[in-house]
């Protein structure tokens, strides 16, 4: 991923209203807006943490609010008639939760579930819509729509065709990608649930990159130790999702339209 921003970093040190110029955290959608627009949202924007096994959607209900993860991983869950749940994408830092208020539906037919805590910001549903009208905010949403379709569409290859131990790997090193940590919270149970599988499968590929020094799994903490490893071991599928990324946030394509309504100016992101 190669975003990079010209906007002050946003930081998640209190919770409450957001303030340009925090030092921490940041999520890379909002940070790649132009600063005007970036400094317009602030106020309609509050930093809220995200609680482990948080449900922040339900499968039909109202969404009402949409969140801007600054660290943490929020799973996208499809839950089938008998409850069982699957993992069929995750957001990080690098999106928003809620995408689904921007193709105009108001309601998810996904579960969205803290996977791993960290913090987000949050606007109101009501002022989102109302963001929406702004050029450079409905560009960069359409270009995040299109990697999260990427990573959703991957992801199904890679639960039909790889390796419990390589989609592991993937996964792993997803989150940590978004976690901004070395060390989170998961459950063997949860992974199982995460990656479609049985848990002793999960049990027994854990105990296997443990051994080869990858990870550290202990009472639902896992560490990533070697990361360098586990890319070794994972299938092509993280570095597929990734490239999608680069390659849609890579590339500006903004129309005249929107810079004249927008004030957008044209930038790699
Ligand atoms: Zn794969």
């Amino acid at each position: 991923m190669s975003l990079s921003t010209s906007l002050p970093i946003l930081g998640a040190s209190s919770l409450g209203k957001a303030s340009l110029g925090d030092t921490a955290s940041q999520n890379q959608l909002l940070t790649t807006l132009p600063r005007e627009i970036y400094a317009r949202l602030l106020p309609k924007l509050e930093t809220v943490s995200l609680v482990f096994k948080q449900v922040l959607y339900q499968p039909g209900e109202l969404i009402q609010h949409v969140y801007f993860p600054l660290s943490g991983v929020v799973s996208l869950l499809t839950i089938l008639a008998d409850g069982t749940e699957t993992e069929v994408g995750i957001v990080g830092n690098e999106g928003i939760a809620g995408i689904s208020v921007f193709l105009g539906i108001d309601t998810t037919s996904v579960k969205a579930l803290v996977q791993i805590p960290g913090d987000a910001m949050r606007m109101q549903t009501s002022d989102f819509k109302a963001e929406l009208l702004d050029g450079a905010l409905h560009n960069l949403l359409q270009r995040y729509t299109q990697t999260l379709i990427g990573q959703i569409s991957q992801t199904v290859a890679c639960n039909s065709h790889h390796s419990v131990e390589e989609r592991c790997c993937r996964w792993l090193l997803m989150c940590h990608d978004r976690a901004r940590s070395d060390h989170f919270p998961i459950t063997q149970d949860f992974l199982s649930h995460m990656l479609g599988v049985r848990r002793a499968s999960v049990t027994v590929v854990a105990g296997m990159l443990q051994k080869a020094g990858l990870i550290s799994y202990s009472r639902g903490r896992m560490a990533i130790i070697d990361r360098p490893g586990l890319e070794e071991v994972s299938c092509e599928c993280y570095e597929s999702i990734k490239a999608e990324f680069d390659r849609v946030f890579g590339v500006t394509v903004v129309t005249t339209l929107e810079i004249a309504s927008s004030g957008y100016e044209e930038k790699s992101l």
